[in-house]
């Protein structure tokens, strides 16, 4: 089948296409993004949920290019300060992006509790419309954070985020360890069992 990421970011449509090859046979799904026709969505994201922002982007997208399309919003929720920063997660700091002040940020509040109580989950949400469906689904990844940061892979708070099981960082394990753990690889498996369950796959 053919899928539209509704992404602008290559890294991100990388990762899903990488996920992805670890669970169906090659060719089995053909992914597109808006770069395939040159153009770039930026839809606001001013959902206030993970659901309504990955629904804004799948929207934004299939409304443009018509093709069935999927989109994600994922986040880091620490319990020391109940699931915040969730959906404002490559904010948190108050500077969009800025992933090592969003870190520092995180350490500041996890270093006042103690250890036992330093968990945190990645979370992410995927949309899926076409012409007569729309549906999600949703993908987590338990762990803990750490004060010092630890490895140098990934991207937003890998360095501090230890998965449940592990002893080393989202940072510190290779590509294909964490597309195969991860939270966008638990909702992405989810994904498509929902499309073959609608026979779209
Ligand atoms: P997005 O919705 O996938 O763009 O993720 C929003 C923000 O959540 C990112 O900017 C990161 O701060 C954080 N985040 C999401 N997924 C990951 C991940 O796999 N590793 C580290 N940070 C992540």
């Amino acid at each position: 089948m053919k899928l539209m990421v509704a992404t602008n970011n290559k890294h991100k449509l990388s990762e899903i296409s990488e996920i992805i090859d670890t669970v169906l046979p090659k060719g089995s799904i053909e992914l597109y993004s808006s770069a395939d026709f040159g153009k770039k969505i930026l839809p606001d994201e001013i959902g206030t949920s993970y659901y309504e922002n990955a629904e804004i982007k799948a929207n934004a997208f299939f409304e443009e290019f018509g093709l069935p399309t999927i989109a994600d919003d994922s986040g880091l929720e620490i319990d020391a300060i109940n699931g915040e920063p969730g959906i404002f997660s490559s904010s948190f700091a108050g500077e969009e992006g800025n992933h090592k002040k969003n870190r520092d940020k995180a350490v500041a509040i996890i270093s006042k509790v103690p250890e036992q109580a330093r968990t945190a989950r990645f979370r992410t949400i995927f949309c899926y419309i076409d012409s007569s469906q729309k549906f999600f689904v949703e993908g987590t990844v338990e762990g803990r954070l750490i004060e010092e940061e630890r490895g140098d892979g990934g991207f937003g708070y890998d360095p501090i985020f230890i998965p449940i099981g592990y002893d080393i960082t989202f940072s510190q394990m290779s590509s294909e360890n964490k597309n195969n753990i991860s939270h966008r690889a638990n909702a992405l498996r989810n994904l498509i069992a929902e499309l073959k369950k609608r026979n779209l796959l």
